[in-house]
């Protein structure tokens, strides 16, 4: 069967896409659009790839903390959670959905370059597993708290390794000059372990990097893991602390096109433990449980979403404009980043393109745009067109701008859709207006 991009896309007999072997025509006629869909078998499978390399290279403590940031919902969390691994968030607002979703928050790690005193007294009442500590004031901030509750609170510290993978530079996180994190170069690493040492009411449990996103390259992994286990080893030497777990991050990218290559998240997963407990070995670090962090790569080729086709603009030696009822509020991913997507018109998906089109959202804003030069059949008024490999920073990068309601979230699992969240209605826009 002819797939495209990822094997949960084929094209039907009857000429229609088909996601998670499900007719998307019938999707959209039951749910409305715009709709995003997600392939849960997809979402689990894919944890379950990390979660089953992890556990088989370095033990069963270790596994994957699923990077919520790239996609929230309450569902989401229950699902993560009933695969028996972790979770990431980064705003009390995540921390909440989690808590709401009955998420073990013994297994959740607070993210963030900001945490306010509030955060942390929120997280630290609910219960939060682990924070992973940016800066010298955040660890004093924690530290205050922790001892108000009367607790020991976990945490990892942020470092910096000096890393610049080849991503696009507003998704890199890893040098020097990022706004996230210690960094090892400036000593600033070594200054906040010590501080973490000496704090009463913290326990350091180990350290952590992330070095960006959307890495198709194994190298900058590798070269990361090389530095932390380096560090941990000089931290054992200088300071006689010995780290329990090391956090790799996340950041293996997806393919989002024809042309991006196809990434084996569990080649991937491998390469990197192999390499981590051979260094380990080298450097005689006794080895820790290993984290890592994935968002996009869970999520993101599990998502699909389809608008409906409002006007066709053909501006004769200049350009052609297909609209949607959709856009930036839904997908602000090509406005942000210029990301590149494939677009198809999922109920005529076996006719041949005949021109290209931009994909423009319903937005006043010239910048709402979803995808420019994409191939398309002639769409005309009332088609349905499929945007795919949407999981990932779509639906949580969402907004209201215009007053645009944001679309339900469908899940798709042994071929069956249920709701997992509700389409906006006009009564949530005024929710908070007086
Ligand atoms: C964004 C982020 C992730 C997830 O990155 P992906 O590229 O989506 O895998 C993991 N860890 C931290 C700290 C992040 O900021």
């Amino acid at each position: 069967m002819r797939t495209i991009v990822h094997n949960n896309v084929t094209v039907g007999e009857n000429g229609h896409l088909f996601f998670a072997g499900m007719d998307t025509t019938e999707l959209a006629e039951a749910y409305g659009t715009p709709v995003i869909l997600i392939d849960e078998d997809r979402v689990r499978a894919r944890i379950r790839e990390y979660r089953d390399t992890l556990r088989a290279c370095i033990g069963e403590s270790s596994m994957p903390l699923f990077a919520s940031k790239a996609l929230s919902f309450k569902e989401l969390y229950r699902i993560v959670a009933s695969e028996g691994v972790g979770t990431d968030i980064v705003s009390p607002g995540e921390l909440y959905t989690a808590v709401c979703a009955g998420f073990p928050m013994e297994r959740a790690f607070f993210h963030g370059n900001n945490k306010t005193d509030a955060d942390i007294a929120y997280a630290i009442q609910n219960g939060i597993g682990y924070f992973v500590v940016d800066n010298p004031e955040e660890l004093d901030a924690i530290d205050t708290e922790a001892g108000r509750a009367g607790i020991r609170q976990k945490i990892l510290l942020r470092i910096t390794p000096g890393i610049d993978p080849h991503t696009h530079q507003k998704i890199s996180t890893g040098g020097v000059d990022s706004k996230f994190g210690s960094a090892i170069e400036t000593g600033l690493a070594e200054r906040i372990t010590r501080m973490a040492l000496d704090k009463e009411n913290i326990e350091l449990c180990g350290f952590h990097c992330h070095i960006g996103s959307q890495i198709f390259e194994i190298e900058p992994f590798v070269l990361a893991a090389d530095i932390m286990i380096g560090f941990l080893a000089d931290m054992r030497d200088k300071l006689g602390f010995t780290a329990s777990v090391l956090n790799l991050g996340g950041g293996i990218g997806v393919r989002y096109v024809e042309s991006d290559p196809e990434i084996s998240v569990t080649q991937n997963v491998k390469a990197i433990c192999d390499h981590v407990r051979a260094t380990c070995e080298k450097h005689g670090v006794t080895l820790p449980t290993v984290y890592m962090e994935p968002g996009r790569s869970i999520v993101a080729d599990a998502g699909m979403t389809l608008y409906t086709v409002g006007s066709v603009k053909e501006i004769e030696g200049f350009k052609n404009y297909v609209s949607i009822d959709g856009g930036m509020t839904d997908n602000p991913r090509y406005t942000l980043y210029q990301s590149a997507y494939t677009v198809l018109l999922a109920n005529r998906a076996d006719e041949p393109a005949d021109a290209l089109y931009t994909v423009g959202g319903r937005c006043c804003e010239s910048g709402d745009i979803i995808q420019e030069n994409v191939s398309l059949p002639h769409p005309e008024r009332g088609d349905l067109l499929a945007v795919l490999v949407t999981g990932a920073y779509n639906y949580s990068m969402a907004s209201n701008y215009n007053r645009v309601t944001r679309p339900p979230v469908v899940l798709l699992r042994n071929g069956e859709s249920r709701l997992a969240v509700r389409r906006e209605r006009f009564e949530d826009l005024v929710a908070c207006d007086i």
